[in-house]
């Protein structure tokens, strides 16, 4: 009976453990399913939360976008500006640059006498009270009558004095005989060639002391190979080397063969500039048959190296 009872109280027990294992089990089992619940419940919510995050998100990057666009806009219209501007400044300084290339030739000519560039004849005179600015005096070894001090402008004297130097240098001596006269001089000239020529002075000797010689630019040359004396100059190697290289040096013919002025005078030679003299030159034209209006554009290069 024992065994028995024995046997149904172990078989009771293992029952009793079953039950309670598949209680325990069934426990869990629901305990479990709950939990998934409650994990995708969770997890429906989180995804419902990302959602809405990730419309925040796109509503943000559009507005961004937007305004990448408009500030886009905005540098691109920067840009434009600009380059408006730059082009602007460019055309400023082409301006400047144009302003002050002028400037320069209206301060050069301000500073420039311009009687000068002035043509003279029987019904233009240069002022009695006229005087150059700046006159040096002539070193006495290229004047041909040393007892006379000779004066020539100071802006052309280092030109003059390279052209006789080179003459000589070539074999040519040439000698001033006469430069700078001031108007009582030239009056005083005057009267002296009138007594000895008389009336055919006039042609020979500006009138009333009027000449070019009063600018300081002009001067007589004579030839020692020539006994230093005007007439007959045209005839010396002195006059041949001034007809083919004066204008290199600036200097010109004023009364040349069968000129309307005066009669032809070969040892009279005025300064204009190497610009106007090479012009002339290479044109073979003369002075005195340019116009006023053609000739003055060349004052402001007068002093000019070239
Ligand atoms: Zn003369």
């Amino acid at each position: 009976m024992t065994s028995e009872r024995g046997a149904i109280s172990t078989s009771s027990l293992y029952s009793g453990i079953a039950l309670t294992l598949s209680i325990t089990l069934s426990s869990y089992a629901v305990w479990q399913q709950l939990h998934l619940q409650n994990t995708v419940n969770s997890l429906a919510l989180q995804t419902q939360s990302l959602s809405n995050d990730i419309v925040t998100l796109t509503t943000a990057v559009n507005k961004v976008n937007a305004q990448t666009d408009g500030l886009s806009q905005v540098v691109t219209n920067a840009q434009q500006h600009i380059d408006a501007v730059n082009s602007r400044i460019g055309g400023i300084e082409q301006t400047v640059g144009t302003v002050t290339s002028t400037v320069g030739t209206l301060q050069k000519l301000s500073q420039t006498d311009p009687e000068l560039l002035s043509q003279y004849s029987k019904v233009y005179f240069l002022s009695e009270n006229y005087t150059p600015k700046h006159l040096t005096d002539i070193p006495s070894e290229y004047v041909s009558n040393t007892g006379v001090s000779q004066k020539f402008i100071v802006e052309a004297w280092p030109l003059l004095k390279a052209m006789i130097d080179t003459a000589q240098s070539e074999g040519v001596p040439i000698k001033i005989k006469s430069s700078y006269r001031s108007f009582k001089e030239q009056k005083q000239l005057k009267n002296a060639y009138t007594i000895t020529y008389g009336s055919g002075a006039n042609s020979f000797s500006a009138d009333q002391g009027y000449s070019e010689h009063q600018l300081g630019t002009t001067l007589d040359f004579v030839s020692p190979q020539n006994g230093s004396v005007l007439a007959g100059f045209e005839k010396t190697p002195a006059y041949d080397w001034l007809s083919k290289n004066a204008y290199r040096f600036g200097f010109i013919l004023s009364y040349p063969r069968e000129n309307k002025s005066y009669i032809f005078e070969p040892w009279h030679w005025r300064f204009v500039g190497i610009r106007l003299a090479t012009d002339l030159y290479l044109k073979n034209e003369r002075f005195y048959n340019m116009t006023q209006r053609e000739i003055d554009p060349y004052l402001s290069v007068i002093f000019d190296s070239q």
